[in-house]
């Protein structure tokens, strides 16, 4: 399992998540990417090897402006070590994109079931078959947190997950089981951290997310929910 960031919040969103994904490299990893909203277009940049690979390649997009985003660096379980197994992972026609940490035990058989209906799958990873199972229920609801919540009830295994959906482009979301992520806040934003040192220097306030939970996040506003996406309340750590 290794690095998620996630940012949704007032200061350019990809330095941001480049330096949480630095302090986290002391977990090794084999590949690492970005995604963030630009110009109502949803973006996913990916490198194989070393951030400085993935920091190369974001020079070349102006992606100074978006204010929020999402992070990873990638220790393969399922796939091998690739740009197209690295996360994010998309879905729909470049709606949504997902980070994962841990193991979906029933990737092959939600794969094949999606495969029966259609979806064509470009990487190895069981991510992906999450992405795309979000996918085929949001393109149902319209609603990410509903498509989120019909997902986890079909998964099993482990996840800490951040997702964003091109056309709630204010929000990031995030879910868990079994695998830890942690949400932090301060007068800058929100910040999604799969390891308190990633977030340690921008913020002391911090919301452990347990089993099941599942948040959205704004730039000044964390709502958290059950699986049955009931609002629940939380004291910050
Ligand atoms: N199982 C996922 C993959 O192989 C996530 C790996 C991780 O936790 O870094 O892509």
């Amino acid at each position: 399992m290794c690095g998620i960031i996630g940012y949704a919040g007032h200061r350019p969103a990809v330095p941001v998540i480049i330096e949480g994904l630095r302090r986290l490299e002391y977990r090794g990893y084999d590949s690492a990417g970005v995604g963030f909203i630009q110009g109502r277009e949803l973006k996913v940049i990916k490198a194989e090897g070393k951030l400085a690979a993935l920091e190369e390649k974001l020079a070349h997009y102006p992606n100074t402006v978006a204010m929020n985003g999402i992070g990873h660096t990638r220790w393969a379980t399922h796939g091998v070590p690739a740009e197209r197994n690295a996360h994010p992972h998309i879905g729909g026609n470049n709606e949504l994109a997902i980070i994962h940490n841990g193991i979906i035990e029933n990737y092959q058989e939600i794969r094949e079931k999606l495969t029966k209906s259609g979806y064509r799958f470009y990487s190895q990873t069981d991510t992906e078959a999450a992405v795309k199972l979000i996918d085929s229920y949001y393109k149902q609801s319209g609603e990410p947190l509903t498509a989120i919540s019909q997902a986890m009830l079909r998964i099993r295994g482990s996840y800490a997950f951040a997702m964003m959906f091109r056309d709630f482009p204010d929000s990031l979301f995030v879910a868990r089981k079994d695998s830890p992520l942690i949400i932090g806040q301060n007068g800058d934003g929100c910040y999604i951290a799969s390891d308190v040192p990633a977030i340690l220097d921008s913020t002391r306030t911090v919301y452990y997310i347990d089993n099941l939970e599942i948040a959205r996040l704004k730039p000044d506003s964390i709502a958290l929910f059950n699986i049955d996406k009931e609002p629940i309340e939380k004291t910050p750590s």
